[in-house]
């Protein structure tokens, strides 16, 4: 499978091109690194590199996680976002999500294997409790178990699905996310075939979530490095509006700080800041990842 993102490698443009900045039009989504860089997987194509010895970046504790929703309380947050790492091996997840549910929706990006039927019945316990709403997805990278464990690791797409069928069990209709190794034309096929599995597995109500890969971490070693002139210029925002890049309204909140995005947080240049409130100000887009934000037009969001 080719992971590389199907998209032109612009002309060599003048050194001096300025860099263009993203506005803070205004924080409508938090995420939350609370399975730090700490997973049961190693994928191939992991952008962060996550293993489960990789500490960088630590699992959160409960008290970072309720200082960070506290202090961002009256900026106009509509939605929250966990993920890793794996968010399952955090020890305090239940007690992270009783926190996060008191403030708004929850959406978990997990790779679903770690959890048990026992731990989906407890979700469902929670979500009848909470106000706001739990969202689970789900990470596969193929429908074909051999062709995705050889990305995933063994045994990944047999527990991944054991997961999805639990949390169906306990009501919640997980969505799938997959990074696209296929032609961007190919989507509507894919789409379709994505959906009846997960209409297979038991899904009341699938959806399919098509990510592209990013050249960096893992994927930067088994596809290759950026291209030099993979890198926006203020060329790129003539046709886009700018403020269509998530970095435009979220925030990515770890262990270690406040950084622009989930994708960036292994960068010390997108650390913004301790707190949340001192990172709502523009954003120089210097990294290659953005150039593949833009011409995919990508979104961690739905
Ligand atoms: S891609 Fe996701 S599941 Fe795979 S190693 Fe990285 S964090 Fe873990
Ligand atoms: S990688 Fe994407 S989301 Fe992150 S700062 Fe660049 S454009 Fe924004």
């Amino acid at each position: 499978m080719n992971f590389a993102p199907h998209i032109p490698i612009p002309e060599n443009e003048p050194q001096i091109a300025k860099i263009p900045e993203v506005p803070m039009v205004g924080l409508d989504t938090l995420w939350l690194q609370i399975g730090g860089t700490v997973c049961n997987l190693t994928c191939t194509h992991c952008f962060i590199s996550c293993t489960p010895q990789n500490h960088n970046h630590p699992l959160m504790k409960l008290a970072q996680v309720q200082k960070h929703l506290e202090e961002s309380k009256h900026l106009g947050i509509q939605d929250y976002y966990i993920t890793g790492g794996e968010v399952f091996l955090n020890p305090e997840l239940f007690e992270i999500y009783e926190a996060i549910l008191q403030y708004g929706p929850c959406t978990t990006l997990t790779n679903g294997m770690l959890i048990s039927r026992e731990k989906a019945q407890r979700l469902a316990e929670l979500q009848a409790r909470a106000k706001n709403k739990l969202h689970f997805r789900v990470s596969l990278d193929s429908l074909d178990p051999e062709e995705n464990d050889a990305i995933r690791g063994r045994n990944a797409f047999k527990l991944a699905l054991r997961g999805i069928r639990y949390l169906a069990e306990a009501g919640f209709s997980a969505h799938l996310t997959m990074v696209r190794s296929w032609d961007d034309e190919d989507d509507p096929t894919m789409e379709t075939k994505a959906l009846a599995f997960m209409r297979e597995q038991g899904v009341p109500h699938p959806q399919v979530k098509f990510l592209p890969g990013f050249m960096m971490g893992e994927l930067a070693v088994t596809e290759r490095e950026y291209h030099p002139n993979e890198r926006v210029t203020e060329k790129c925002f003539e046709n886009f509006a700018i403020t269509n890049l998530q970095c435009s309204s979220s925030r990515m909140v770890t262990a270690k700080g406040v950084y622009v995005c989930p994708i960036l947080i292994e960068e010390d240049q997108a650390r913004m800041g301790d707190t949340v409130e001192e990172t709502l100000r523009p954003f120089p887009l210097y990294h290659s990842a953005c150039y593949t934000c833009r011409v995919s037009g990508m979104s961690c969001k739905s």
